[in-house]
């Protein structure tokens, strides 16, 4: 079920089935010259969307704006600090707890998020709230970006995510995609002697973006989003399947 399309009184009888809440993080940040600034935020609320129908699924609303500090000197770039974002990603998840729906997922788009989540899903537990992992849609591609694009792994406006916005959207600027890739930095960040000196994307990115933009495309955005969202279904199957007691450690106590 879709929270927001609900009333009060419809998502009451809704709830006594739902089981696992689905809750999209993105973020609105620089991509580069070809990606739209809410590349995340479209990729993680297509995965979500997914599973929207399932009556064991309470889908919530995305949380747009992530923490994007690191690409603030672009234009357009939206941030919220770890701390807030942390904050405000825990409280949706207590209030769904507070509905009976105690388990969840954070489908995720933006990897400077991650950080965060965890330490949120780690506070829910500990004081017994709720269960939530944070997942990225591309947490378990099993090879396939190897396969795709010879990466080990996704990067920022990279040819993954270039290739998810042309299956996604019609947002992409192609004719931007050539300067994006010759701005664009082999990988990410910047480091002397082992010790990383670049923090923000600006410090290693002329265009903003990493990779190569230019080998993105449609077929491989499909693919990529296929295997992402039966990797959620999958997931959201386990989630529904534990019971809330096994989800926390025995501990001495
Ligand atoms: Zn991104």
């Amino acid at each position: 079920m879709e929270l927001a399309t609900h009333t009060t009184t419809t998502a009451a009888e809704a709830f006594d089935d739902a089981a696992v809440a689905v809750v999209p993080t993105g973020s609105v940040e620089q991509h580069g010259p070809a990606l739209p600034l809410g590349t995340d935020l479209y990729a993680a609320t297509a995965v979500a969307e997914s599973v929207a129908d399932r009556d064991d699924v309470v889908l919530a609303p995305p949380i747009p704006v992530g923490a994007s500090g690191h690409h603030r000197q672009f234009h357009g770039t939206l941030s919220v600090t770890p701390e807030t974002f942390e904050d405000y990603a825990h409280d949706v998840v207590a209030s769904l707890a507070e509905h009976g729906v105690r388990k969840a997922v954070f489908a995720n788009g933006h990897g400077g998020n991650t950080d965060a989540l965890t330490r949120a899903a780690r506070r829910l537990r500990e004081r017994d709230v709720a269960f939530a992992t944070p997942w990225n849609w591309w947490s378990n591609l099993e090879g396939l970006e190897a396969e795709l694009f010879d990466v080990d792994g996704i990067t920022h406006a990279d040819a993954m995510e270039t290739s998810m916005m042309l299956h996604l959207t019609e947002h992409v600027r192609e004719d931007a995609l050539e300067d994006a890739e010759a701005g664009a930095a082999e990988g990410w960040g910047e480091g002397v002697h082992g010790a990383p000196v670049g923090f923000d994307a600006i410090d290693f990115s002329e265009s903003g973006a990493v990779g190569h933009p230019t080998k993105g495309n449609a077929e491989a955005g499909e693919a990529l989003f296929e295997k992402a969202t039966s990797e959620l279904g999958a997931l959201v199957d386990w989630l529904g399947a534990q019971s809330f007691a096994d989800l926390r450690p025995e501990g001495h106590r």
